[in-house]
């Protein structure tokens, strides 16, 4: 086919204008969006992108420009665009002119499969189809697929791109050149210059939304800029724990007040720990308004495996029971009407140390808390790396005895199987040493005590310390070969307990390293506290 549709032509080289709100934003109303629309064309917009066939309507009683079509729908806290025909018939109905549709290779829990819609769209309702994608790989999918132009919308939004925050040039190139189809920038067009710039490299026209019609996101570029808001806003960070949940206000230095701590009451299951986890929020945030502070957002760090994007529970363990699956980021919006953020309680402690800890001298790093288990991420060019499923740095499974140890995880030979206190606590008791505590103290007091009596230069105490520095410098020695890391950073009560122990690890983890004498590796000790859960999950908003 060689003639290109009108409405594409219409946009050829030219500015298209997204008109949306955000969810629970003020100007979330159709009205206030068709009158958005409205000044945009009156600007000299080219087309605009709408989400819902309602807004669409409304605008199309005021302009015959193209309309890309979109229909954002919500999932137990998943977002995709467009996800089913009947979405995008509704679109056409109302007056859209192309669709545009989620084409990541993201699997989802609901709608059609992507290339059904794109092929009913050209059949049934004889329009162009816009794919939404995030990478090249996905771009060349939907331009085999049948999409007739694609968009860059959805990089830095999903799970292998998270974290591109600015535009990418690269992708724009690769698609220009390798795709075949007209290329729409959209995403983090945030100045004129940008848009010439995308233009001028070969892209089909161009999306600005925020940048022109979101005054709360562009009122807080300028803040930003000034720098008031830094100095001003703190957000609540909660970390919820298999025993405890502990939640306070957290400055933009990491102080921590207003402190609120309950039991997770996890043996009642989901609603309990939610209901719990309600109740230690609505502490502080009373506690901070009395005094006048507004929060800017709510960050949570959960045991278990977080899907960050959506801030759904992906996975958890039988520490919390029926867990998996919770949509706590919908659960917690609803309640508190704040922003809200959730990751892993492990990579909320890695948050802290990178951004109120020793971490904020260091660009690569991986931190390892020990405790109970052992848990540990990764830190990247100053990034925490989440990985697909938010597991990136399971540091805790990773072998280091083939055949060795059965692991929690089921597994056998883990580095949790051999460092954590229960791991403390029979090396100690394995010396023979009479067990002088009484039956039922829990481990966490029983590994105080052995701590103490390193500290004090016990022999069967240190000797136990330094069996469990044997196998942390195993491990230790795989991050450095893997990753060759500036630091790994040890924290948790165990490590805390006896001063020689970080000394230890790093001694032997350099014996073990290839090259470790060039190397020297650095191994250190946090100075995070109790609360490096708390304000890394507040750090998360920040
Ligand atoms: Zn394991």
């Amino acid at each position: 086919m060689s003639l290109t549709p009108e409405s594409m032509n219409l946009i050829k080289g030219k500015l298209v204008v997204s008109c949306q709100a955000a969810p629970g934003d003020p100007l979330e109303d159709t009205e206030t969006i068709r009158r958005i629309a409205r000044a945009a064309v009156g600007g000299g917009a080219a087309g605009l992108r709408v989400n819902s066939a309602e807004d669409i309507a409304a605008i199309r009683r005021d302009t015959d420009l193209p309309i890309i079509g979109i229909k954002k729908k919500y999932l137990n806290g998943q977002l995709r665009i467009t996800p089913d025909f009947e979405s995008a018939a509704e679109l056409a109905a109302a007056g859209a002119n192309i669709v545009a549709l989620d084409c990541t290779n993201r699997t989802w829990p609901f709608g059609d499969p992507w290339q059904e819609i794109v092929e009913r769209i050209h059949r049934e309702l004889n329009l162009l189809v816009m794919a939404d994608i995030a990478t090249l790989g996905e771009a060349l999918a939907a331009a085999a697929g049948g999409a007739d132009m694609i968009g860059m919308t959805l990089n830095g939004y999903t799970e292998e791109t998270r974290g591109n925050s600015a535009f990418s040039w690269p992708l724009l190139a690769d698609l220009v050149r390798q795709t075949g189809r007209p290329i729409v920038a959209e995403g983090h067009i945030s100045t004129p210059a940008e848009a010439r710039r995308a233009i001028e490299n070969g892209a089909w026209s161009v999306v600005v939304g925020s940048a022109i019609t979101r005054p709360g996101t562009i009122t807080a570029r300028f803040v930003d800029a000034i720098g008031r808001r830094h100095k001003t806003t703190s957000a609540i960070g909660v970390d919820i724990g298999g025993t405890s949940i502990k939640a306070g206000l957290v400055d933009r230095e990491g102080r921590v007040s207003f402190i609120s701590q309950t039991p997770t009451r996890a043996r009642e299951g989901r609603d309990a720990i939610a209901a719990a986890a309600e109740q230690v929020i609505e502490n502080v945030l009373t506690a901070a308004r009395n005094e006048g502070i507004q929060p800017c957002g709510l960050g949570i760090a959960s045991a278990g495996a977080i899907d960050v994007q959506t801030g759904v529970v992906f996975a958890a363990t039988d520490n919390l029971p029926g867990w998996a699956g919770f949509d706590l980021r919908g659960f917690a919006e609803e309640r508190f009407h704040l922003p809200v953020q959730v990751n892993n309680d492990a990579h909320a402690a890695v948050l802290a140390e990178l951004h109120f800890g020793l971490g904020r001298e260091l660009s690569d790093f991986v931190a390892i808390t020990i405790g109970t288990g052992v848990g540990g991420g990764i830190v990247s060019g100053g990034k925490l790396l989440c990985g697909q499923h938010g597991f990136a740095g399971t540091i805790g499974h990773h072998t280091i005895r083939f055949d060795g140890r059965p692991c929690n995880c089921g597994r056998l030979g883990c580095l949790e199987a051999y460092v954590s206190t229960a791991a403390l606590i029979q090396e100690y008791e394995s010396q023979n040493v009479r067990r002088q505590n009484e039956p039922g103290t829990p481990d966490a007091t029983l590994a105080l005590r052995i701590s103490q009596l390193a500290s004090a230069g016990d022999t069967a105490a240190l000797q136990a310390y330094s069996v469990l520095a044997g196998y942390l410098a195993e491990g230790v020695a795989n991050i450095f070969n893997i990753l060759d890391p500036e630091a790994v950073i040890l924290s948790g009560g165990l490590v805390e307990g006896h001063a020689g122990f970080v000394t230890e690890v790093e001694q032997r983890a350099t014996s073990l390293l290839h090259f470790g004498g060039k190397r020297k590796p650095r191994v250190r000790l946090s100075e995070a506290g109790q609360y490096a859960g708390v304000q890394g999950a507040a750090a998360s908003v920040f």
